[in-house]
């Protein structure tokens, strides 16, 4: 029987990590405030499903000439995919993403053509006076209203936006829970006068509701004075724990909505700074939503860059807008270090998206998963206080009966438990295997065409 050969310096580092205590959350070094805006690339792939939120349909054939801003997708209930590149459709097709599952996805080649949205796109401006109006022109603009419900949940229940409660409040996050990603605070500092006009705009599309606005600490005195009478200022924790969005929401309401429901069910609706500033872009007509900001950052990173992109664009391009090369790096995550997804693939598109961790350091892959030694830290730090090391050893073994009788459902997958785990166990990754067995209970087959929203 033939067996592995081991570096024996990557296994003494990798049970040295064991018992060494890891910094816990990465925090940035330094950053530049200003945002770069990328240029366009050879080819953007648009993803047409969102797991839990939306699924499209294409209006585009394969072989059809588009214009960036152009609608290419539609889903049920008319909310839009636009192009994002002026260009031809070379292909749709089934593609990995970067939320790990498989999407059908739109492939639009550039014809060189870099113009940018023509007014026509939008047709003018519309007020916010005549609410079925301007939630239509958010819906074909690509910013989903916030406050209706979007796909697969009308797909799975069949709901109408009438059979729900309505908002009672709107929280916009101009702060992201890790602070690794700088996209809504940079944006929230350098767009006040239009972040100020959104907040007006969401009072008129929403009277009556509670808005509420969260921003950094270093931000609060600007927020103070250019946005409380608008809207309700909230400074979350400066430590992620604080940070994660279902605290912040909880605290701001006062009562906590479960983990697996959705915020609207509960008369919520929260929305990021940058749909905010998107929304006003599509109302005054001019721009549909196709850039979108992120923030590249990692160990090895000295300054975390914020970069524009239009959304379909690969990681790839992405990086070497920067002059950086994934093979630089074990591995790129996108979204935050502690809540992000691992790549497999430089080309796997980017598109709703806030950031993309750039790991390199060591990392030794153990054929099995380490034992768990029983200390109890992934319980003490649980946000959810549940008990996570009996519960994540159960499903490693299979047993997702009895897990299911103490909760697993109740984790939000924020990563605390998996940070301070000394063994390094993939617990996140346990619990999300469990909760998507257990609340999807399915998977896909994707075919081109086959989505009915
Ligand atoms: S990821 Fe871990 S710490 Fe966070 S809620 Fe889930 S079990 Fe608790
Ligand atoms: S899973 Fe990790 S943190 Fe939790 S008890 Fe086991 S060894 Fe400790």
């Amino acid at each position: 029987m033939g067996h592995a050969t081991y570096d024996k310096d990557v296994v003494m580092l990798g049970l040295f990590n064991i018992f060494n205590k890891k910094p816990l959350v990465p925090h940035l070094k330094d950053f530049d405030p200003v945002i770069q805006q990328i240029e366009d690339p050879d080819q953007v792939v648009i993803p047409l499903n969102y797991l839990g939120r939306i699924r499209y349909v294409a209006t585009v054939k394969v072989g059809d000439p588009v214009r960036r801003g152009q609608i290419i997708a539609r889903s049920r209930i008319g909310n839009c995919v636009c192009a994002t590149i002026n260009g031809t459709v070379k292909d749709i097709s089934t593609v990995w993403t970067a939320q790990s599952f498989h999407s059908p996805a739109i492939i639009i080649e550039n014809n060189g053509d870099q113009s940018m949205v023509s007014e026509a796109v939008l047709d003018g401006a519309v007020a916010t006076d005549d609410v079925e109006v301007a939630m239509n022109r958010l819906r074909s603009a690509g910013v989903t209203p916030p406050w209706s419900l979007s796909g697969r949940e009308y797909d799975d229940t069949d709901k109408e936006i009438s059979a729900l409660p309505p908002v009672e409040t709107v929280i916009i996050t101009g702060v992201r829970p890790e602070d690794t990603m700088l996209t809504s605070q940079l944006l929230l500092e350098q767009n006040c006068d239009k972040v100020a006009d959104g907040l007006k705009r969401i009072r008129e599309l929403l009277p009556g509701a509670r808005i509420c606005l969260t921003a950094p600490e270093h931000l609060k005195s600007l927020s103070d004075s250019t946005f409380s009478h608008l809207a309700d200022i909230y400074i979350p924790p400066e430590h992620y724990a604080g940070r994660i969005e279902r605290e912040v929401v909880t605290q701001i309401l006062g009562r906590r909505i479960p983990s697996r429901e959705s915020y609207r069910y509960h008369g919520v609706a929260v929305l990021d700074v940058e749909y905010l500033l998107a929304m006003v872009d599509a109302l005054d007509g001019r721009s549909p939503f196709i850039q979108k900001c992120l923030t590249i950052s990692g160990p090895n990173i000295d300054t975390a860059v914020t970069v524009r992109f239009p959304m379909g664009s690969s990681i790839k391009h992405v990086l070497d807008s920067q002059g950086l090369k994934v093979s630089d790096f074990t591995r790129p995550v996108v979204g935050g270090a502690m809540t992000g997804f691992a790549q497999y693939s430089e080309l796997t598109p980017l598109t709703y998206n806030s950031g993309l961790f750039l790991i390199d350091e060591k990392i030794v892959p153990f054929d099995t998963i380490a034992p768990c030694i029983n200390c109890g830290k992934c319980t003490q730090v649980c946000p959810m206080n549940i008990q996570v090391h009996m519960i994540n050893r159960m499903i490693e073994f299979g047993q997702l009966e009895s897990a299911k009788e103490l909760h697993p459902e109740a984790c939000y997958e924020c990563g605390l438990c998996a940070d301070v785990c000394p063994a390094e166990r993939p617990i996140v990754q346990l619990f999300h295997f469990c909760n998507h067995e257990m609340v999807h209970g399915e998977r896909h087959n994707w075919t081109t065409g086959d989505a009915t929203l």
